[in-house]
């Protein structure tokens, strides 16, 4: 018999399936991994196959060193998503399978050493000369079994008396394994009765899982309408039908309070992956879907590989979350897109849900690929009060402060009542935009419509999409004031401003600053729970999952901020914040305010996110998406040229650019493709090394894979990296 193997190492030219010989008796199967002689060494590898018939001449065909694992670690369907995602986002075979597997999968089982009592019948006079065993045993008569190092640091003994009673016969040191994480105990809930939308949605999807095909739905409904009640009685359905449940969360809502409405619902059966958890912990929620000892997977991104092979139901909640797509190293997917490949590949179902969907997915909700389920009414509490201040008519009064004269005022009451206040401040530190001060001009670029960054050293405004710059402009071109100036201001000043106009209050900080160290994210976010702080200052962090009743009011200090990030999705990012911002307040029995302060009061996501009106604001944004071609009107791709040389780096994005312009004339398909750049990147420079950036836009995806292909083979000098990414979320 024959395997056909692909091998662990990175390059394109070894990126294929290579053939060798099963050993008489060996016990392989597909999913394995084994050991394979390659060019005169040993290597990992994967086997995909197994066959009678090689493509090889069979003589030359070398043998499979050694087999790896003792149960496969992928089963066919997992091979067949793993070769989707290998041609569909342009990377290695063993990227996408080490993507796949468990970090910690060689770590093996955790065990503890216990020792146990083997005979009833002990008596002391037994062991008059030797009283130290005599206190082991004794011990042991109180409790039985018990750790052995528990054992040796309560009496200060040692291994050597131990080994002795073991020799005797009275005691057995066996190992036993443990689970290094366990859900917590949590009492079983009582399901509510649902609603009649509730029920609606409920019963759709669960005809497409009796059915066993595999369908997709949008289930959009605001926050508090009861989408988490429904994922709970979808997942009981699919689990009366036999099948499994993976539920895939943001990092920031996977928090005590979510798991525990799972875990309460399906006790133990519940398996919980988060990027906390150790590369061990990791492997044993792993193998408890694999021994099939939980029907449940509540997890990040990675969860979308838990290795069910019953797979009933992928719930994916706030779908519009960027955290779905891995960014950062390859391959570059987006777990949604994976998800739904899954269960086409296992005739699962895919419930995709969000209070603020993304422009792609309810744009093929209204196109019919998706069916919208939707939940109009909140369940318990009320919607806050939203209201927004131009900071230009503060600025005419004579206001220079960051507080706007209502939030200042409604701050002061907050204070003098007792209740709590969470001020949300946007910041990114590595761009800056222009603004006018008196009418809320931004300086955009005319080919891309993005915001123009400033350049501190030339004075200058560049698009970072395409390249376009034009000095700094020194009067509004809109209404003559001079008052035109870039934005920026952080945490730390909206601290100190804090402390200077309500020096009565007490103040907690959330960004990226104050949470470097593990568990200090819950750590203030439990001292604001318990009222320790009057007001909360913080980023993006606060935005979500914070379920405080006392918090009465939220101002957002600048909206701004995340309205002019040099990104196309800067609109629909701000009316998604500002929506969830605006669901932090009033969440007691206390009525909530939302004061949302700018410059750009009749900006369509402002004025939408204080109507709450999701529709209207997809209908505003949809025609600028197809206006400048933007998705889901076509694929962009974003490539990265990075290096410590700016000059090789110019060179080589420039040669990027005449490839991806080679390709597109070859294959002639798409009637719409545009190449934008080479471009400084927004963030231009990054550990030392320049970066700049092409952009290309297609119709036809297929435009994009092909010059994946090209750039992948492109020759440039060696300390230059180029990176590439196809459907980004982020373009910095
Ligand atoms: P979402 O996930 O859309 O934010 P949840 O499912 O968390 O909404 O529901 C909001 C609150 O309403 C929760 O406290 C939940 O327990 C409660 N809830 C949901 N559905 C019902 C129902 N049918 N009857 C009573 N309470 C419900
Ligand atoms: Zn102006
Ligand atoms: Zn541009």
């Amino acid at each position: 018999m024959f395997a056909e193997v692909i091998v662990e190492i990175k390059a394109s030219n070894t990126d294929r399936l290579y053939t060798y010989k099963v050993p008489e008796g060996m016990e392989l199967d597909v999913g394995m991994r084994v050991l394979v002689p390659f060019r005169n060494r040993l290597v990992e590898g994967y086997v995909t196959s197994l066959t009678d018939n090689p493509s090889y001449s069979e003589e030359k065909i070398k043998s499979i060193y050694k087999v790896l694992d003792r149960y496969p670690i992928f089963n066919k369907k997992m091979i067949e998503l793993a070769k989707w995602m290998k041609e569909y986002y342009k990377c290695y075979f063993s990227e996408v399978f080490q993507t796949m597997m468990p970090a910690g999968i060689d770590k093996g089982e955790k065990k503890i050493k216990l020792v146990r009592l083997k005979v009833d019948d002990i008596f002391e006079e037994d062991f008059k000369r030797a009283p130290k065993q005599w206190e082991i045993l004794r011990y042991l008569r109180k409790r039985n079994p018990i750790k052995l190092s528990d054992l040796v640091r309560a009496l200060n003994t040692d291994y050597g008396t131990i080994k002795v009673l073991e020799k005797k016969g009275y005691i057995e040191v066996y190992e036993e394994e443990i689970k290094r994480f366990q859900v917590k105990f949590v009492q079983k809930s009582i399901p509510p009765v649902l609603t009649e939308e509730q029920k609606k949605a409920v019963e759709e999807v669960k005809k497409s899982i009796l059915s066993g095909h595999s369908d997709a739905f949008l289930l959009f409904g605001v926050t508090g309408s009861g989408k988490t009640e429904v994922y709970l009685n979808l997942i009981e359905e699919a689990i009366k039908m036999g099948k499994a449940a993976i539920v895939l969360v943001p990092e920031i809502s996977l928090t005590p309070q979510t798991i525990e409405r799972f875990v309460s619902r399906f006790g133990d059966r519940v398996a919980v992956i988060h990027s906390g958890l150790s590369p061990g912990e990791r492997f044993d929620e792993w193998r408890k879907v694999k021994n099939k000892e939980v029907d449940v997977v509540v997890g990040v991104r990675s969860a979308v590989f838990a290795p069910f092979d019953n797979l009933g139901i992928i719930i994916i909640d706030e779908e519009h979350e960027a955290t779905y797509k891995q960014s950062d190293v390859r391959p570059r997917y987006n777990a949604k897109e994976v998800a739904e490949k899954r269960c086409e590949i296992e005739n699962a179902v895919l419930v995709m849900a969000s209070a603020t969907p993304s422009l792609e997915t309810y744009h093929k909700a209204l196109k019919g690929e998706y069916k919208l389920l939707t939940l109009t009414k909140r369940i318990k509490a009320s919607m806050p009060k939203i209201e927004i201040v131009n900071m230009s008519e503060e600025l005419a009064k004579g206001n220079t402060s960051i507080f706007s004269r209502r939030l200042f005022s409604y701050i002061k009451e907050n204070l003098k009542k007792g209740e709590q206040t969470i001020l949300f401040l946007n910041r990114r530190g590595y761009s800056s935009f222009v603004a006018c001060r008196d009418c809320g001009y931004v300086p955009k670029c005319p080919n891309c419509d993005i915001s123009l960054t400033y350049h501190f050293e030339d004075k200058k405004l560049v698009c970072h999409y395409c390249g376009y710059e034009e000095p700094m402009k020194d009067i509004c071109p809109k209404c003559g004031s001079k008052r035109i100036r870039y934005m920026g201001i952080g945490t730390e000043r909206v601290e100190m401003d804090v402390k200077k106009f309500f020096p009565e209050a007490r103040i907690l900080r959330m960004d990226v600053d104050t949470t470097r160290k593990k568990g200090s994210h819950e750590k203030i976010f439990y001292e604001f729970k318990s009222g320790k702080a009057d007001i909360l200052i913080g980023t993006q962090m606060i935005s979500k999952g914070f379920d405080i009743p006392n918090v009465t009011l939220v101002g957002v200090i600048l909206a701004d901020i995340t309205l002019n990030l040099p990104d196309f999705r800067s609109s629909e990012r701000t009316f998604q914040l500002l929506t969830q911002v605006a669901g932090r307040a009033g969440r007691g029995e206390k009525p909530g305010r939302v004061v949302i302060q700018t410059y750009d009061d009749t900006h369509y996501s402002i004025v939408t996110a204080k109507e709450q009106d999701y529709v209207k604001f997809f209908k505003e944004e949809i025609k600028y998406r197809e206006a400048f071609k933007y998705p889901p009107f076509a694929h962009l791709m974003n490539i990265v040229v990075s290096g410590e040389n700016e000059e090789e780096v110019k060179n080589t994005s420039a040669n990027t650019y005449l490839i991806c312009q080679k390709v597109i004339n070859k294959l002639q398909i798409g009637s719409y493709n545009k190449i934008l750049g080479p471009a400084p990147a927004p963030i231009s420079k990054l550990n030392n090394r320049y970066r700049w950036q092409v952009i290309v836009k297609s119709e036809d995806r297929k435009v994009l894979e092909e010059i994946a292909g090209h750039i992948e083979n492109m020759r440039h000098p060696k300390e230059v990296r180029v990176a590439f990414d196809i459907d980004p979320l982020n373009i910095m």
